[in-house]
């Protein structure tokens, strides 16, 4: 997911670029952790976010878009800055530029590109104030409260949140990467799990409730779930997670905003978030934007849905074994190429490469 913010001034900047459309043109780092499937099982990417953008009526070119703020360093959050003009600053997290730079091909093992960011200027922030919301670091990006950027450590080096004020009392919280899966935020003792939940509150078709009891079955502290999150960061080494204790202190810390009635936090890989709020794709700027989240329920349909993706247990009515079932599919399965389904080698091979 990525989001276009519009100052109050009407200055354009995006947070997140999401992936690049030719994929297959990342640093080799980033093909060969494609190939040995880490942390990636397949790709689909139809449109870069500069293509979406002008198709939706927000010019791209000089002067348009001030800056792309990258939450963090992974490939499928800092798009394709080539299809930017230099004017569109790049905005990083603390200790980025050391960690990261140079990119490939100065640095053969870099994840980055050098042409991902050699066209254009980068500002690293430092967060120097002592301004803190919700126990994280803040700036405030424009001096007049509209938009902090928080500083959230954990999943990668120099990862960022923003915290984006949608009207004077209610505000979107972009995630990014602090955790994946709204199921790692959620429930917390301030937001339990309620009894049961309906079918559209999971995102299926309309129809009747379903008990909650049947989803805790998959839930690693059983009865003790209405209170706890289902996941926590990955311990395994090579995960997608830098420091794991870290990240799951910055997630206690998400959990608070999340409980909070005027914020909504958004997750870049919640599913939910693109199919509950509007998104910008195909609609641009007339679909009104999310900034009215609150009044239209929009948190309250968000809230549960994830719970759609877990397995359940399913029958038993009427002396019928009781048994497991799935949660819902996947989005996209398998690598995709000029709209077919490819072998991964054929996905990864560079343009002009036999
Ligand atoms: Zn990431």
């Amino acid at each position: 997911m990525a989001f276009l913010i519009i100052s109050p001034t009407g200055k354009k900047y995006l947070f997140d670029a999401g992936a690049r459309k030719d994929y297959w043109n990342y640093s080799p780092m980033i093909r060969e952790r494609f190939r040995k499937g880490v942390n990636v099982g397949g790709m689909r990417v139809t449109k870069g976010v500069a293509e979406l953008l002008r198709e939706g009526g927000v010019g791209v070119e000089e002067g348009e878009v001030e800056g792309v703020f990258w939450s963090h360093w992974h490939f499928d959050h800092i798009g394709d800055m080539s299809t930017f003009p230099s004017s569109t600053k790049i905005i990083v997290g603390p200790g980025f530029s050391d960690a990261m730079l140079p990119g490939y091909p100065a640095n053969p093992d870099s994840p980055l590109l050098e042409s991902d960011y050699v066209n254009h200027e980068m500002q690293e922030l430092t967060f120097t104030t002592p301004l803190e919301i919700g126990g994280f670091r803040a700036i405030d990006y424009f001096a007049d409260g509209s938009l902090y950027i928080l500083d959230v450590p954990g999943h990668a080096i120099g990862h960022i949140c923003a915290l984006v004020r949608t009207t004077p009392d209610t505000f979107v919280l972009l995630g990014a990467d602090a955790c994946h899966f709204a199921g790692s935020l959620r429930p917390s003792v301030w937001v339990p799990l309620p009894e049961s939940v309906t079918r559209e509150e999971l995102g299926e078709v309309q129809g009747g409730g379903c008990p909650c009891e049947d989803f805790l079955v998959s839930h690693p502290r059983g009865k003790e779930g209405r209170i706890k999150p289902w996941y926590s960061a990955s311990r395994t080494p090579g995960s997608a997670y830098a420091d794991w204790r870290v990240a799951d202190r910055s997630v206690e810390k998400l959990r608070g905003f999340d409980a909070c009635v005027d914020v909504l936090v958004c997750l870049a890989h919640d599913p939910g978030v693109g199919e509950v709020l509007p998104v910008f794709n195909g609609e641009g700027i007339k679909g009104g934007g999310i900034g009215k989240w609150k009044e239209r329920g929009w948190k309250e349909k968000l809230r549960w849905r994830f719970l759609g993706e877990l397995p359940r247990m399913v029958g038993g009515e009427g002396g019928k074994g009781r048994g497991w079932v799935r949660g819902r599919e996947p989005i996209v399965e398998g690598w995709w190429r000029g709209g077919k389904r490819v072998g991964v080698e054929e996905a990864l091979r560079r343009d002009g490469e036999e």
